[in-house]
């Protein structure tokens, strides 16, 4: 893991844990020092509604909308919707819920790009009139082949010293719609020879006959990214305009804008960057996300594998531990790759203080206590979380026919099996000691029930010396007459390799993992689980943490997602 320039958490004299202000903290606490913007912060989220949002998304909407809230600042929510070629309603939506769903309120409504398309204009008229901006007539390939290297200067376009009212003329007649897609566009006019090719002419307003989701057909030519955004940021007064490392070579270039469109005393937003967040195992790329949707090779952008913020919260993932995830990780300079297993223990951190404890049997053995009356039945006291008293006891049912976990027994077990084994002796959470004294089987061999004995005496808490007595195994089990029947789905990592979009000659594709979905039909869960609500997430005793599916479970037909098993096995297994 690349730490090297992340937070140290540093040690108060109190002994709790305070933590150094980031990069990015400093430089706001200098700016309100200096009273710059009149000391007010707002940052603002931008995403392009070309897909739904994921985990690296999830660890910008923390830093944005937490860093407002530690400078009593505001944080907008923006869509920068200038590609109408590629976004959808849908996506909007989704990429609501999710920020809310992370636990977090934007300033007002949410904002548009699309919406400031008229002073994006003006601004371009500007820019024209002071000199600043060309229409050039060359083709796009043409462009390029003038941009020159990093280490060979560009050449000038032949069409770069147009007077102020031909560029007027054609960049209205653009506006107007009198030409076709790259027969004209805008650029602006800066230095074909600066050693930042970005700042080589770059192209600020393009023609793209194409219905826009919001503004329909009024526009036919639309502003890059680059014109739109830093101009976008000035219109909302954003003072901290954070974005991912990438954007770092563009910082001169949204400079130069503002410079050029800026009013005095009005407030200049300064664009600052940090290394965008990399998982193992993971893909981060909308593109990619979207092709393993579009190919069906996941059932959607929430399918619980996907790493989507929606994908993530149908695993079971908590907004709380992705927020502390995204904390603990905190602002980096340079390009990292963080573990996937700091984010999988950040989750069951959570849901160990938080998910109630439960009994399932996800693959059933029966088993017959030929000593227990065959009409009793009784109801079993048995705390609901360990780690936190206050979440109280429940009841659960004992009766003659219970179910175990079928690799709970074992016929020709080893020494070190401490499960249940012919002749052996097992606890039963929470209820009885049983032995097993026979093992019954179908014409094929296959066991198919176990006959045991139960020791009466040694009922759990009940003071006994028997119940009191060690044996090496406790197993989980429900009532077979009082269980109820559950589909439950086994997740595991959607990659089978650290970096999937690393390797050059294989596509990401090849490393989907074959095992990271099991469906598991007729399993059996204690009875209380009946009316357990979508999103509900428990602790699967000895099994791992498990979520009602929000997608396809229903009263009568439950559906549980297993969000994570107890302890992380794949460091072992893949180190
Ligand atoms: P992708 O590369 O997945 O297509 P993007 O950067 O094109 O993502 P946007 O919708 O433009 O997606 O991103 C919105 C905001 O989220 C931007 O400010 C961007 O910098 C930030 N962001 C995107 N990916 C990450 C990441 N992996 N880590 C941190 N921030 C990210
Ligand atoms: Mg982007």
């Amino acid at each position: 893991m690349g730490t090297e320039n992340k937070d140290t958490p540093a040690r108060s004299a109190g002994g709790e844990e305070k933590k150094s202000l980031n990069f990015i903290e400093s430089i706001i606490e200098e700016d309100l020092k200096n009273n710059k913007n009149n000391s007010v912060v707002c940052t603002r989220f931008p995403p392009e509604p070309n897909g739904y949002l994921h985990i690296g998304h999830a660890k910008s909407i923390c830093l944005n909308f937490g860093l407002a809230q530690k400078y009593n600042g505001k944080t907008n929510l923006r869509f920068d919707d200038t590609n109408p070629e590629k976004e959808e309603v849908e996506y909007v939506e989704s990429i609501k819920e999710d920020v809310n769903w992370l636990g977090f309120n934007w300033e007002g409504e949410a904002r548009f790009t699309s919406d400031y398309f008229d002073q994006l204009y003006e601004w371009a008229l500007k820019l024209i009139n002071t000199g600043f901006a060309y229409v050039d007539d060359q083709a796009s390939e043409e462009i390029s082949k003038q941009k020159g290297t990093p280490t060979q200067a560009g050449t000038e376009s032949p069409y770069r010293n147009r007077s102020v009212e031909e560029n007027l003329d054609l960049f209205t007649r653009m506006k107007n719609g009198e030409f076709k897609n790259g027969e004209r566009i805008l650029r602006a006019k800066i230095d074909m020879g600066s050693p930042n090719m970005h700042m080589r002419d770059p192209i600020i307003y393009r023609i793209l006959h194409k219905e826009h989701h919001r503004s329909g057909n009024k526009w036919c030519i639309y502003p890059m990214y680059d014109f739109a955004h830093g101009q976008s940021d000035y219109i909302e007064s954003i003072t901290h305009s954070v974005c991912t490392l990438e954007f770092e070579v563009h910082r001169p270039l949204y400079d130069w804008l503002l410079n050029h469109l800026y009013t005095e005393g009005t407030i200049r937003p300064r664009q600052i960057e940090f290394a965008r967040l990399n998982l193992s195992y993971t893909i981060m790329s909308k593109r990619k996300l979207l092709e393993l949707v579009q190919k069906n090779l996941v059932s959607g952008w929430d399918d619980p594998r996907m790493p989507t913020i929606s994908g993530l919260r149908r695993r079971g993932f908590t907004p709380a531990s992705i927020r502390k995830f995204a904390d603990t990780i905190g602002v980096a300079k340079r390009d990292n790759v963080i573990d996937v297993a700091l984010l999988e223990h950040s989750l069951r951190d959570d849901l160990n203080k938080i998910a109630p404890r439960v009994m399932a049997v996800l693959n059933p053995l029966k088993i017959v206590i030929t000593n227990y009356p065959e009409d009793k039945e009784e109801w079993l006291k048995i705390e609901n979380n360990p780690e936190d008293e206050s979440m109280g006891t429940r009841e659960m049912p004992f009766s003659r026919e219970i179910f175990i976990e079928q690799d709970d027994f074992m016929e020709d077990a080893p020494k070190k099996f401490f499960r249940l084994a012919p002749d052996k002796e097992v606890r039963l959470k929470a209820a009885y000691i049983i032995k097993c004294e026979e093992v019954i089987k179908d014409d094929k061999g296959n066991i198919t029930e176990l006959r045991c004995t139960y020791d009466p005496d040694s009922k759990s808490g009940s003071g006994s010396e028997a119940s009191k007595r060690k044996v090496k195994g406790t197993l989980h089990w429900v009532s077979v007459k009082h269980a109820i029947n559950a589909e439950v789905r086994l997740y595991d990592r959607l990659f089978n390799d650290e970096d999937p979009a690393g390797h050059k000659e294989k596509d990401f594709k090849e490393f989907i993992n074959s095992d990271s979905l099991k469906v598991l039909n007729g399993c059996k869960l204690e009875p209380g689980l009946k009316d357990a609500k979508p999103e509900s997430k428990y602790q699967f005793q000895r099994l791992g943490y498990f979520c009602v599916d929000r997608g396809d479970s229903k009263p009568g037909n439950l559906v549980f997602n297993r969000t994570v098993p107890l302890r992380d096995s794949w460091s072992k297994l893949n180190k």
